[in-house]
């Protein structure tokens, strides 16, 4: 049952890849028969965050159309689905979280435990963006997407590009520090993507419209034995009083905790219930 669970995650990461990545590229290839693109094949084509600060320097007449399709598809599906693109399809996110499962917990830091994910996540986002507002250019230089893809190309093509310190440092931030030795596996999404952080924000503003997507907490069935808060990918379910509650402004909707629950008590629905 729970072979079946990873199973469909990991077939939902690689088809993430195979829409982003080179050599396949296929989000690019379809749409790209009906807008025009100019220019080379990469992970910069589709890519969220340049025309997140294109769109705020006014600079959006500039912005590639790919992208400016992708960023208008992740901000509709996290308002009414919330995350899925991070939960379901985004392989660089999901990578450090699944490696980490062969590392034993006691080498592993609960870094969310000592450092809230929340306010340091949007905090950073915002330093991201305003930092573009004043000229400075950040979208590329801590980039975990593109990092991925050299990552690729050294290991399967053999080619070696040229990087600068801040990718290297971004490599070793999200595959190691904030990878796989931080408890979850997603520090690096929980802290320093602003992809990330602006689907978690759609989802929150999604959540004041009736009939949108989110995971749910039955507090009739829940009885708080913190198995959900313990594998959490986010860490964004806390227990408290006996009951969980999951945090809108980091849960990517991965369904984790859903199938992990022994009591049944978590769903992903547009509906309310009375006992939630
Ligand atoms: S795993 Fe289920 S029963 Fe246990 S605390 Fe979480 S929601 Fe409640
Ligand atoms: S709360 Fe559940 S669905 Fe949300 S990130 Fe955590 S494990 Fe995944």
């Amino acid at each position: 049952m729970r072979t079946m669970f990873y199973l469909k995650r990991i077939i939902g990461y690689i088809l993430g890849f195979v829409l982003f990545y080179e050599p396949f590229m296929y989000f690019y290839e379809f749409v790209s028969q009906f807008v025009f693109e100019m220019g080379f094949t990469s992970i910069h084509v589709p890519c969220a965050r340049i025309p997140l600060t294109q769109i705020l320097t006014g600079d959006i007449l500039n912005a590639g159309p790919i992208s400016l399709i992708f960023v208008g598809l992740l901000i509709v599906s996290s308002f009414i689905f919330g995350p899925v693109f991070c939960g379901k399809l985004c392989p660089t996110g999901a990578l450090p979280e699944l490696l980490g499962n062969i590392i034993p917990n006691q080498f592993k830091v609960d870094v969310a435990k000592y450092i809230p994910p929340t306010p340091i996540r949007y905090g950073f986002t915002a330093g991201f963006l305003f930092s573009t507002y004043l000229g400075i250019e950040t979208p590329c230089t801590f980039c975990n997407y593109y990092t991925l893809e050299l990552f690729v190309e050294y290991i399967f093509f053999g080619k070696l590009v040229q990087t600068s310190l801040s990718l290297l440092l971004t490599f070793v931030l999200w595959l190691f520090v904030l990878g796989i030795f931080t408890k979850g596996g997603r520090g690096y999404c929980n802290y320093l993507c602003p992809v990330g952080a602006m689907n978690n924000f759609m989802h929150y503003l999604g959540t004041f419209i009736p009939g949108t997507f989110k995971m749910r907490v039955n507090e009739n069935k829940c009885v708080g034995c913190r198995v959900c808060e313990d594998r959490c990918p986010m860490r964004s379910i806390k227990v408290d009083d006996h009951l969980a509650q999951i945090n809108i402004h980091n849960c990517i909707i991965c369904g984790v905790c859903k199938e992990y629950c022994p009591a049944k008590a978590i769903s992903y629905s547009n509906k309310e219930s009375k006992s939630e």
